[in-house]
């Protein structure tokens, strides 16, 4: 399914899309192939090499080239906004899940609303159902399984075959995890709020009492998002994370000094999952900033609340 000219097209595609005031070959040189693009059915979408060898796995991070759209959220927009018709968010997504080779595969995705909460998808019926992995919680509970009442959180986890996780951003981060020993998955959405909560922390923490996970035999790929070159936050966020994770300063920059600060949204869950015990080698960042690069992704920050979203995805394939 790799194109023979993938490693041609994916120097080139690292080279146009490395971030503003980055020189394209130093980014290259210092990001060799952690990330992919794939071609497919008309669509390109991003893939992350160490999730792709894994061969009982699929995944990928959709771009927003390609797609039945019309603006704002102009492309393949995947999320249902007032701004766009279900019928083209429908015909969106079946033609990416198909591209990917997952149309059949139970859809599994989230009331996201910047927690540190996760859910365990599991097959019912024809459809999902939703097991809560709060922590806190002295018991799992069965969440209703009717769309109109997916559950409230942040993380989904599974290690059944045919159920796709689903995170939808314009901005925030997406994170996929794979199992490779007990294969299972995870995938998070992380903005500034669940960051700060601990929402990648979480999700590891999630997986080890599902599965049995341990962090040494997971791998994880953190997707393109805003970056700190233009996620600008107030100056009481940095003091939040101040008080909240020891050493975040490192998340934090700023353009001169008492300007306000800057946040890397990919720093920081890196290094909650490098602190949960993921060894860094393991841990693949895709260098992208969503409001840098609006041909090829949705920004939220850089297009307003009406623009589009992207998905995130990955599944397990039947046996
Ligand atoms: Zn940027």
């Amino acid at each position: 399914m790799r194109s023979p000219h993938l490693n041609r097209l994916d120097s080139k595609f690292q080279t146009l899309a490395a971030p503003r005031g980055r020189k394209g070959v130093v980014y290259w040189l210092l990001l060799p192939h952690a990330f992919h693009l794939q071609r497919g059915d008309g669509l390109e979408w991003l893939e992350c090499g160490a999730i792709a060898r894994l061969e009982w796995a699929r995944h990928g991070f959709s771009l927003r080239r390609g797609g039945s759209s019309a603006a704002p959220a102009q492309g393949l927009n995947l999320g249902f906004t007032l701004a766009d018709s279900r019928e083209a968010v429908e015909a969106n997504r079946l033609r990416f899940f198909r591209a990917l080779g997952v149309d059949r595969f139970a859809l599994a995705d989230l009331q996201q609303v910047h927690s540190a909460r996760a859910c365990r998808a599991t097959r019912a019926g024809g459809g999902v159902a939703y097991i809560s992995m709060d922590a806190a919680a002295p018991a799992p509970t069965r969440l209703p399984a009717q769309a109109s009442l997916k559950p409230e959180a942040d993380t989904l986890v599974t290690d059944e075959a045919e159920v796709l996780l689903a995170i939808r951003t314009a901005d925030c981060l997406p994170i996929l995890v794979a199992d490779s020993d007990r294969r299972a998955i995870a995938a998070v959405h992380a903005g500034w709020r669940g960051t700060l909560a601990g929402v990648a922390e979480a999700a590891i923490a999630a997986m080890g009492r599902a599965f049995r996970s341990s962090p040494p035999n997971l791998v994880a790929a953190l997707g393109p998002s805003i970056r700190s070159c233009c996620y600008e936050v107030g100056p009481e966020v940095e003091e939040a994370f101040r008080n909240r994770w020891p050493g975040s300063e490192t998340f934090f920059q700023r353009r001169y000094p008492n300007a306000r600060p800057m946040l890397d949204l990919a720093a920081a869950n890196l290094a909650q999952l490098h602190r949960s015990g993921v060894p860094s080698s393991q841990i693949h960042v895709a260098e992208f900033c969503t409001a840098c690069r609006t041909d090829l992704f949705f920004s939220h920050r850089k297009e307003g609340a009406r623009t589009g979203r992207m998905m995130s995805v990955i599944g397990i394939k039947p046996l």
